[in-house]
């Protein structure tokens, strides 16, 4: 496979002059590829570029900008297996898992694209006639993380694409390589300067989010990151949509079918290893049931091949980068010696790669870091509650407010719960489902704004009221 490492600026592919840096394979701590990052002028280039493209493209019928967005669709199709093939090499996570992130950005192109940009009458009556008209911001830069990678990139670009934005990328410095590659597809379609890549991390985001030339920052990342560019974005009063770190917890209600609910927790949980912004971080289990629920996810947890991602029978990989290793496995260290019990997992595999095992730690409460801490990796902590009101007090206890869950089969009680829950959404018997037309978005420290949906395309637009005396 021929990995490129360009980036790309009104159309053209040209190397970075800033610093170089490698990208890693983390099932075999290989270096993939040397980049390098874009510099300040470079950046300044591909702001200029996006601004010249920006007036035909804003101008282009809505029917016309559709369909380019569907034939991106097309090329990301068929180029699938080789985004995918780039996805399990830098990212780790098994093949089949990115090939459903390749489907999935294939699939919210087109929801996209078929996406009406709704226009409401304020008022029509003798003396006046006022409504509502959409414009585009100008230019939107997304900056990404290195999770999912390519499906976050296409949550960050199309709906900037189909409201007439254009756009720069900045993908995560870990993850590069599929976005460079998107971004390429993207512009076998498009006119050039619709959309350009960057790469670099926190000095030219720190440049992306103070640039006069830029007009919306749309970031999914950690929050610290998140906090800095609010203060960046300040100096012009740039758009933001931020979409942060999140610590979901999932209460369990008692009387609870185990057997029935235990693969949706645990697949919720560690999917993607665990690094999924709205994966499941905590479980709140009733006494009564507390046992079973740790034996049962221990025997999900055992049927785990973990492995690199490119063999076949891998369902687990490794964890992204080192430094999110060596969290996990300081995590698990604290909360054993704050009395935390090992039910599996709970030591970092020999050899070489970043490979965690899924990790069950039980007899934990709020207030150690396992528990208070975005962990972002393959460890779940489960803690004992005596009753359901406690449990939902504990899962209040926290800065994030990202998601949520209650499981059981009482749906009104669950109702009730999921109402009480302080996070942006609450899945009852399920946990990180998220759908192309379904708004989401963080409440608390876990963001601002939405994604997804009407409520998600209208963030890459400015209202104006258009109001006309008769
Ligand atoms: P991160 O904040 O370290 O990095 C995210 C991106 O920000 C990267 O592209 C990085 O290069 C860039 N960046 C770094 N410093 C910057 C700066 N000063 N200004 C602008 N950009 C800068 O996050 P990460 O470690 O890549 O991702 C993990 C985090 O992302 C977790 O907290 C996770 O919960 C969160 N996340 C949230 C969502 C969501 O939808 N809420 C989705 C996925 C991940």
């Amino acid at each position: 496979m021929n990995i490129q490492n360009s980036l790309l600026i009104d159309g053209a592919q040209v190397i970075g002059t800033g610093a170089s840096f490698s990208v890693i394979n983390p099932a075999t701590e290989e270096t993939l590829c040397l980049c390098n990052m874009a510099s300040s002028d470079q950046l300044d280039q591909a702001v200029a570029a996006a601004r010249r493209a920006f007036p035909a493209w804003s101008q282009t019928p809505d029917a016309e900008r559709s369909r380019f967005m569907h034939q991106i669709a097309d090329r990301i199709e068929a180029n699938a297996e080789e985004l995918a093939t780039i996805i399990v090499k830098e990212q780790g996570k098994p093949m089949a898992l990115a090939q459903l992130e390749v489907g999935a950005a294939a699939g919210w192109t087109r929801y996209n694209a078929d996406l009406e940009i709704p226009e409401q009458v304020f008022e029509d009556s003798d003396n006046r006639y006022v409504k509502e008209h959409r414009k585009p911001l100008g230019v939107v830069a997304s900056i990404t993380p290195w999770n999912w990678p390519l499906m976050i990139a296409i949550w960050h670009i199309m709906p900037a694409l189909r409201t007439g934005n254009t756009v720069i990328c900045k993908p995560s410095g870990m993850t590069p390589l599929n976005t460079l590659r998107l971004v390429e597809i993207m512009n076998e379609v498009l006119p050039k300067g619709v959309v350009n890549s960057v790469m670099g991390e926190a000095e030219i985001g720190n440049a992306i989010s103070g640039h006069t030339g830029i007009n919306k920052v749309i970031f999914t990342g950690s929050t610290p990151t998140g906090q800095r560019i609010m203060v960046n974005a300040s100096n012009t009063l740039k758009r933001l949509t931020l979409e942060l770190g999140g610590n979901d917890a999932a209460i369990v209600l008692p009387g609870s079918d185990v057997d029935a609910i235990a693969e949706g927790i645990f697949n919720t949980a560690f999917i993607n290893m665990g690094q999924t912004c709205a994966a499941l971080k905590r479980l709140y289990v009733h006494e009564s049931q507390y046992e079973e629920m740790c034996k049962k996810l221990a025997d999900i947890a055992a049927q785990q091949v973990v492995d690199d991602g490119l063999k076949p029978e891998t369902t687990f990989g490794p964890v992204q980068n080192a430094n999110q290793y060596r969290l996990v496995s300081e995590l698990v260290e604290d909360a054993c010696k704050n009395g935390g019990r090992i039910i599996c997992g709970g030591k970092a595999l020999e050899g070489l790669g970043y490979f965690y095992p899924p990790t069950i730690v039980a007899d934990v409460l709020n207030g150690i870091r396992l528990v208070d801490e975005e962990q972002f990796g393959p460890v779940l902590p489960v803690i004992p509650y005596t009753d359901v009101d406690q449990a939902v007090q504990m899962a209040n206890d926290s800065k994030f407010g990202l998601g949520g869950s209650v499981w059981g089969a009482d749906l009104e009680l669950a109702d009730r719960v999921a109402q009480q829950l302080e996070c942006g959404s609450v899945w009852i018997n399920n946990h990180a489902e998220v759908l192309p037309h379904i708004p989401f978005g963080g409440s608390k420290m876990s963001g601002v704004g939405v994604e997804f949906g009407i409520a998600g395309l209208l963030e890459y637009t400015q209202l104006q009221v258009i109001n006309t005396q008769k």
